[in-house]
Order: C-alpha cells, then structure tokens, then sequence
C-alpha cells in the first residue's frame, strides 16, 4: 500500500471479481485453459477480430512465446525502442538474439519510424513496436518496412488494448501481439497476459509452447488420440482463479475506457493554459489515433524541475512518478553497444517526463486536489 493519500495507481476492481472467483472454484477447475479462461479470451478474440488469443502468465511470458515461435538464435537481431519497459528487450535476449535500439519520435514517444530503415541489417528478424500510453506507433510505415525487408513485427501491446491506428485495433497489425494484464494496466488480475496471433501460421506453434512443448491442446479438441511432447516450451497458463478475476474486468470494458478517457480529459483541459505559460509539453495525440487511455504524462522543462515537481506534490500527498531509463544505456544495454547519444530524444525525454496519478476509481475530488496542487507549484524553486 502506498503511503500517499493520492497514490500514482490503485489496480482497479470492478466488484464482480470476488463471485466470478467463487464459481471458478465451484467448478472444480482451477488449471488453466477451463470456462473463464475461454470466456476472457473469446471477447479479446471478438471484440479485436484476432483470429487467435491465448491468455498468459504475463506480457513479460507473451513476449518470451514470441520469441519462441520467431525461432531467435544468437546472432539474430530485433530491433527495439530504447525507451521501453525491459521485457520488450528481454525476451529476445533471453533467446540468445541481440536487441538493436530505435530513438522515439519526439511528439508520441513511440518508435521513431523514420529512423528504421537505417537499422536493418540481414540479420534484422523482427521490429517490436510499443504503442506508448497507449497511443499508436506509425503503423503503415513500420509495416511497410518490415514487408519489404521480410521481417516481422511483434507489438508490444501492453499499454494499447481498445485503442486503434487509422480505425484498426492496436495488436491487429504486427504477426503477434502482446497484452499486459498487471495490475498497473488499465485491464488487470494482479499478473497476467495474453498473445495475440494474426498470422495463423504461428496459431499451433504457439499452443505447443504455451503447453510445454506438448500437442496437449490438440489432444482435448479431438484431433490426436494421445498427447506428446512434441517441440520446446513452457508453462505459461493462468489458472484459473486469475481468468475469472480477468473476465470481470473485460465484461466492464466500457465503463472501465470511459472512466479513463473522463480522467484523461479532465487532467488535459485543467493543465493546458498553465503547460503552456510553463513550457510544459503535455500528451500528443495524432488525429489518426484512438488512443487506449493507459495513463497521463507531461514533459518538464529540465530535470532539476521534474525533481522539484514530483517533491512539490509528494509535500501535498500525491505520488507522481517518473518511467522508463533508456534501455541502451543500461548496464546490460550496454553490454549490446549502447552508448551516450545513441538515441537522443529517448535519454531527453526520460529526465523529463512525469505521470501523473491515474487509475479507474480515481474520484473528481481525488483528481481536483491533484490539479490544485499541480496549479500551485512554485517555478522559482
Ligand atoms: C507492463 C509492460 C510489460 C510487462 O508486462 P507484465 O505483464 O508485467 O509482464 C511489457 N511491456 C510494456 C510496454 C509494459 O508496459
């Protein structure tokens, strides 16, 4: 529990969860893959037209599939947003593949599309855009560049679900797709996932490494008479006490959306005039996007004040917090060759950027008192 009045997120509940968990154990099945896990599936599967959608321990273990079915080896390469959360990174690394680092665009902060080109080599085997805060990255140009190239690409889809690019679904355009359901996202069951397969080439691959290397998925669908092990794989099944709890928060999408866009428009239309006397950049939206509403940032002008900003509202009870370091210049980023300069905006914008509280039971006297207080910081400090 935080220990600020105003907490940076309280993971949202709908209050149906607690009897959806009751009729799981009811039920008698509690592994994975039972009624809710189907139920939680089918309306990602409906609601986005995904042809497949396979529920995961996390978007850390999607991303890890995905790598998997892609059959990464040392040498390969994938190009990645260095400014990102580090399992987007890490899953490829993990299979031996060496990331390669994309600068953002500075008005969206997703993957700079315009910079791609440059980092395709004949080893490049994948892109992995992330739709920041839920906005989407320029879709047609990344795949445009990966069609011509032969490379895939693999959304990372953790802050985009119901948000669209040109009237498509965010995680419909790459070959896979990855979901987040932690209880920092704006859907959650504590950790949770799921991977989203557009390319029905990879639909039976992936359910063999979901179910540990076996065709145990064929075997319950009656299609093989005895189940084997027949590939790599893992473990990566919610049980499904963690389904129910899910299904409960995507039957509520609608509520759960408009409560977020009302937060999200409420912060916008109170903060503008002052972030622009200040020289505060607030969120860019591009018209072609439907955003998803994941949280609210602003970029400072300096570090020195973000630091002073976030001790300003932490003196009134508020927790706003920072985001992602650039991943290239991490320890192990730079293990992978990265180094100071490499993507400019990515290590501008980090030192500047701030998120403020955001989360589904926010109340307008939640939101007012941290506006009030936003309204109020001193700039002379
Ligand atoms: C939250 C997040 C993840 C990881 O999600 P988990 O479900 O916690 O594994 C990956 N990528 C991005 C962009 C995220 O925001």
């Amino acid at each position: 529990m935080s220990s600020f009045p105003i907490p940076f997120n309280k993971p949202g509940v709908t209050g149906i969860e607690q009897s959806y968990i009751a009729e799981a154990i009811a039920s008698g099945h509690l592994s994975g893959d039972g009624a809710f896990t189907k139920r939680a599936s089918a309306i990602v599967q409906e609601a986005l037209g995904v042809p497949k959608v396979l529920l995961t321990t996390s978007c850390t273990h999607a991303l890890e599939m995905s790598a998997m079915i892609l059959d990464l080896k040392p040498g390969d390469e994938v190009i990645v947003p260095s400014f990102t959360f580090v399992s987007t990174v890490n899953a490829y690394v993990l299979r031996g593949a060496t990331p390669v680092f994309a600068d953002v665009r500075e008005d969206t902060l997703n993957m700079d599309e315009t910079k791609l080109e440059a980092l395709i080599t004949p080893r490049t085997r994948a892109i992995v855009p992330v739709h920041y805060a839920g906005v989407g990255c320029e879709m047609d140009a990344i795949m445009d560049i990966a069609h011509r190239h032969g490379v895939e690409v693999i959304e990372d889809n953790a802050h985009g679900l119901f948000g669209k690019y040109k009237g498509q679904w965010l995680g419909t355009f790459g070959s896979m797709a990855t979901q987040s359901f932690h209880e920092t996202k704006n859907f959650q069951c504590g950790e949770g996932g799921a991977l989203l397969i557009n390319d029905p080439r990879h639909a039976e691959r992936a359910e063999i490494i979901r179910e540990k290397g076996t065709n145990r998925s064929r075997f319950f669908r009656g299609q093989v008479d005895k189940y084997t092990w027949v590939d790599v794989g893992s473990s990566y099944l919610p049980s499904e006490v963690l389904a129910a709890f899910l299904t409960a928060q995507l039957e509520q999408r609608d509520a759960i959306q408009g409560a977020r866009a009302a937060l999200w428009h409420t912060y916008y239309d109170a903060l503008d005039d002052w972030a622009c006397e200040f020289h505060v950049r607030m969120p860019v939206v591009p018209e072609d996007c439907d955003q998803a509403y994941h949280m609210f940032y602003m970029l400072m002008p300096s570090l020195a004040l973000r630091t002073a900003f976030i001790d300003h509202m932490k003196s009134r009870g508020i927790l706003p917090v920072f985001h992602y370091l650039p991943l290239h210049l991490s320890d192990m980023g730079r293990k992978f060759g990265g180094e100071p300069g490499a993507c400019p905006v990515t290590e501008d914008i980090s030192d500047r950027l701030v998120r403020l509280p955001f989360y589904n039971s926010m109340t307008p006297e939640e939101q007012t008192r941290v506006i009030e207080a936003i309204l109020d910081f001193d700039w002379k400090v």
